[in-house]
């Protein structure tokens, strides 16, 4: 089961926390959402057009 409400702020999938955004490379319009706890990141790639995710960080 994985659904993604896109309309709303994206959540941690462990703890449900809303993920915190963080541009860290504005030049390359690069988004990097990280959950609070340190859960979950999720990096969108501009350049690929896509997303990459992370489920732990360290
Ligand atoms: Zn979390």
């Amino acid at each position: 089961m994985k659904r993604w409400p896109s309309l709303f702020a994206e959540r941690c999938p462990k703890c449900k926390t809303a993920l915190e955004v963080s541009k860290s490379n504005a030049l390359q319009g690069k988004v990097v959402k990280t959950c609070p706890n340190l859960h979950y990141q999720k990096e969108y790639h501009p350049a690929l057009e896509t997303y990459i995710e992370h489920d732990d960080i360290k």
